[in-house]
């Protein structure tokens, strides 16, 4: 159930009987030559709305931006700053709770929001907002490490991934006619975080953090949406059965 495909009366009508609501987040940043700059709302948008799917469950418009300040010297990446992604969440989760959602999950597709997603949440309890207020990183799921080891190994790496490449692949395929395929070298840096944008481009000059993104194909990464999607949906259904805290 896409929330932008409703109108309000079907949201009312959702609101009686399922207070959830799921937030796709991901970020607009270079993936490396291998892979595409929308890899990681991608990813998110597509677990998210596959979980939504199953369960029933409500999936709000995507924020498609995040915060990657050290992409910016690779062109075509965008970024929020800090400040401005914890606003934008704040004012996000303040909107729907003021509809009645008690259950907001932000279904995240780039490392570089959580901080800003927690601190968004804390601003948010100091408001009072009443509920539950969770992130769900879909490339940190159980299911999705497991194939990531027994596929990728010590490949999978930090950025550029083959698993969310794979993701992608499988359903953007259309979009990779032209991307580069070729094997490269895996030069695991033992470095610092975070870095600059100038840091980040002369350490990882490619785009790549420790991962071997040639080794991404399409029927994998069908297995690794299907893996994510399982764990949120009994991650969800867990959250969905808990009790919430009556505020006096
Ligand atoms: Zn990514």
């Amino acid at each position: 159930m896409l929330l932008e495909e409703c109108s309000f009366p079907e949201v009312e009508a959702y609101l009686q009987k399922n207070d959830t609501l799921l937030i796709p987040i991901g970020a607009v940043e270079q993936h490396s030559p291998y892979g595409l700059i929308g890899t990681d709302f991608i990813a998110a948008e597509a677990v998210a709305r596959s979980a939504g799917e199953k369960l029933g469950i409500m999936v709000a418009p995507t924020v498609n931006y995040g915060i990657s300040p050290h992409h910016m010297q690779f062109a075509g990446s965008a970024t929020f700053s800090p400040k401005t992604m914890i606003a934008v969440c704040c004012d996000l989760i303040r909107s729907f709770a003021g509809h009645g959602f008690r259950r907001i999950f932000f279904i995240n597709g780039h490392g570089g929001n959580r901080h800003a997603l927690r601190t968004a949440f804390q601003q948010s309890k100091m408001e009072n907002i009443p509920g539950i207020l969770e992130i769900f990183s879909w490339y940190e799921c159980t299911g999705v490490k497991r194939f990531n080891s027994k596929c990728f190994d010590h490949k999978e790496g930090r950025h550029a991934t083959p698993s969310e490449i794979s993701l992608t692949m499988h359903m953007r395929p259309e979009a990779f006619t032209h991307k580069e395929t070729s094997p490269g070298k895996v030069d695991v840096q033992d470095t610092y975080w975070p870095m600059t944008a100038a840091e980040m481009k002369t350490t990882y000059p490619d785009g790549r953090m420790d991962s071997a993104p040639w080794l991404a194909d399409r029927e994998t990464g069908a297995a690794i949406l299907n893996a994510a999607v399982d764990d949120l949906c009994k991650k969800l259904s867990h959250y969905m059965e808990m009790g919430l805290v009556e505020q006096r």
